[in-house]
């Protein structure tokens, strides 16, 4: 299986004028083929590809490209698209986790499955009980480092558009910003009287599943009770996800698994 590579967007859509007469292409590739961008370069550099040898390449559009190596440089790596594929491996409910930052560096592990299992986005807070604190550049610095877990995931897992990392934000002000609820609100918490199942009726049926579901779960002290009436005030369902305390970083990706699984009827 060729190498997935992301490239950033948008990736070079002219090039694709040329597949439209591949004649003109296959005599000429010079015209259609070009340098990858330095992040995708050096991940061909570390494969040691040699020109001939195909990659596929993806920009978060949604489709991907099966491409061919045309010249390997000390560190420019040139490339031609060959065929434009229309795939679709996301899930139909757009899950975005809202989570309280674990300590640990337990959000690297969280971002990267969160990915595999079809999340589109994860919103990193912090709330009265985080151990995690970050603001300013700290905090982009983050987020940026896991992006790049996010897009590393996806290129492991098949995916084309990368779970989406959004910045730090403390659960007050993420919740005053949000609008108006659409589709499903569930707020984690080990004291709340109603099971998942009650918050989604038959999961696997697609008619009934909610084109968005919002999953905010708390950190290793949990969410205040004022934090948790905060959340109720923004639409949210409280969820218990049985018996056992779950880890901060266990809590919301069983719920994403849950509906991921459901979704495909596993
Ligand atoms: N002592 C904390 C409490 O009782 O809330 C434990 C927090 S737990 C380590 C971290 C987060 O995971 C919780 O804030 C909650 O969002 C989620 N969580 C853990 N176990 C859960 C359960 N059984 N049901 C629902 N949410 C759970």
């Amino acid at each position: 299986m060729p190498a997935r590579l992301f490239v950033e967007p948008p990736l070079r859509l002219a090039d694709l004028a040329d597949l439209a007469d591949p004649a003109a292409a296959a005599t000429s590739p010079s015209s259609a083929d070009f340098s990858l961008p330095p992040g995708a370069a050096r991940h061909v550099q570390v494969l040691r590809l040699q020109p001939g040898d195909a990659v596929t390449l993806f920009d978060g559009s949604g489709d991907e490209w099966t491409a061919e190596v045309t010249a390997m440089g000390r560190s420019d790596v040139r490339v031609v698209l060959r065929e434009r594929h229309v795939v679709d491996r996301e899930l139909r409910s757009a899950v975005t986790l809202a989570v309280v930052m674990p300590a640990n560096d337990r959000m690297d592990g969280i971002v990267e499955k969160a990915c595999e299992l079809g999340a589109v986005a994860i919103q990193p807070l912090m709330s009265e009980r985080s151990v995690l604190r970050l603001t300013g550049d700290r905090a982009e610095k983050k987020r940026a480092h896991w992006q790049g877990v996010a897009i590393a995931a996806a290129e492991q897992c098949g995916r084309t558009r990368p779970l989406q990392v959004a910045p730090v934000k403390t659960l007050a002000a993420w919740l005053a910003e949000l609008n108006a609820a659409d589709g499903a609100r569930w707020l984690l918490s080990p004291v709340a009287a109603q099971p998942l199942s009650a918050r989604m009726r038959s999961p696997t049926d697609p008619s009934t599943a909610p084109s968005a579901i919002l999953v905010l779960s708390g950190p290793e002290g949990g969410l205040s009770e004022a934090e948790e009436n905060a959340a109720r005030a923004r639409g949210f369902e409280a969820v218990k996800l049985g018996p056992r305390i779950l880890r901060a970083d266990t809590a919301p990706l069983a719920v994403l698994g849950w509906v991921a699984l459901n979704e495909t009827g596993a």
